[in-house]
């Protein structure tokens, strides 16, 4: 498995044919949008810190599908590799979020107020809530190309910007490298921390190089707002609770990630953002909000359901296990967030998570009780 970026100069001695690799056994939109003819118009090209389609396409070429969810296949490096790439990396877009088009136009609102309802969603079945997104600091290489100094860069300028919150959100830095692998694995499992990088999705794109110089958690003394540092994107911010109240998890996602796009910002550090793409992140499937709000829930009836993946689909969800992307679900216990990140806003797809769920759980309730569940079944939203 390749730990590196595979920028090589010398492979232009060998013709596009010769080089173009095999995706012949392949599944993800990566993939299915290569052809030969792209591959020869882009392999010479470069963003300006050196990251090449080969670097792009690395993950999805060593990894040719997933059992649970169609994989994307591809990453950026740094910012410019949207624009230069983008006769590869418009259609994977376009493929992986619904037909948005480059010509579209993405919208933010992180104002929680305009949330409709969402504080109650019923505990007996919601375990916990949590909201995330990723954000890239403006000037930097993303993950899969960044260097050992710029990634330590990023480390220090997020320390100092994130020791500034105060009240419910002041914390404290947690580098990997200061923790003992009892206190890792404990974050793990009690789902506040990212896994060590066992997945060779993450693997084969680079960005588990030097693991684990300058990773880390931030986070605030109850654990209900939490920052990764370099871990897949730059950062990423997550604000989580157990049981089922989303609106106070998504309100104050929205407070401490305003707050924090605002210290960086005086710092001089912006974020990485378009009015095309939204939010620029490492995995194309995470532009626009980078957001994923879910839960774990308790649907040992209908997730036995025959029509359960056609559901979640209509609702414009998606499932995990419970131990993160790479897991099945245990014992009817699913992690189920939105689906969609592109072109649609924060509150709105969290909204959609929010009615999403609570439909979920009442068909599950009905089930229960030896019920059926036809007159509930959604149209395509
Ligand atoms: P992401 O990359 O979107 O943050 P992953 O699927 O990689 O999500 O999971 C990361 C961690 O977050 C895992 O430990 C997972 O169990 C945890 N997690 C995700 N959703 C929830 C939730 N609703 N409640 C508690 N933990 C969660
Ligand atoms: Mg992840």
């Amino acid at each position: 498995m390749p730990f590196g970026n595979t920028h090589n100069k010398f492979k232009m001695n060998y013709s596009a044919e010769e080089e173009f690799p095999d995706l012949s056994q392949h599944n993800n939109h990566m993939a299915k949008a290569l052809t030969l003819d792209i591959y020869k118009r882009l392999r010479d090209k470069e963003t300006p810190s050196g990251f090449t389609l080969d670097d792009i396409i690395q993950t999805g070429v060593d990894n040719p599908g997933h059992p649970f969810i169609m994989t994307v296949g591809c990453v950026a490096g740094d910012e410019e590799s949207y624009e230069v790439f983008k006769d590869l990396l418009d259609p994977v877009i376009e493929d992986r979020h619904g037909g948005y088009k480059a010509t579209d136009k993405h919208r933010t609102d992180l104002n929680p107020a305009n949330l409709k309802g969402g504080d109650d969603l019923d505990p007996n079945y919601v375990i916990s809530s949590r909201v995330r997104t990723g954000r890239s600091i403006k000037g930097y290489t993303l993950p899969p190309h960044c260097s050992r100094g710029e990634r330590r860069a990023i480390e220090k300028l997020s320390i100092q910007a994130l020791d500034s919150l105060s009240g419910d959100l002041k914390g404290k830095y947690y580098p990997l490298k200061g923790m003992s692998d009892a206190e890792q694995q404990q974050l793990i499992d009690d789902h506040f921390l990212f896994d060590k990088p066992v997945s060779p999705l993450l693997l084969a794109s680079g960005m588990a190089r030097d693991w684990p110089d300058a990773r880390g958690i931030w986070h605030n003394d109850n654990k209900t707002f939490l920052v990764w540092v370099n871990e897949e994107d730059h950062l990423r911010v997550i604000s989580m609770q157990k049981g089922g109240n989303m609106k106070e998890v998504f309100t104050r996602f929205c407070v401490g990630l305003q707050q924090i796009e605002e210290i960086f910002k005086k710092a001089g550090h912006g974020f990485m953002w378009n009015e095309h793409l939204g939010y620029i992140l490492t995995c194309p499937s995470n532009l626009g909000t980078g957001l994923r709000g879910g839960v774990h829930v308790k649907i040992p009836h209908l997730c036995k359901h025959e029509k359960f993946a056609e559901i979640v689909k209509r609702l414009r969800l998606q499932t995990r296990g419970t131990g993160g992307v790479d897991t099945g679900a245990v014992g009817g216990v699913y992690d189920i967030s939105n689906a969609d990140r592109l072109g649609s806003s924060e509150v709105e797809q969290v909204q959609l998570v929010v009615d999403g769920v609570k439909l979920i759980i009442e068909m599950e309730k009905r089930l229960e009780q030896g019920k059926s569940i036809d007159d509930l079944i959604p149209a395509q939203k």
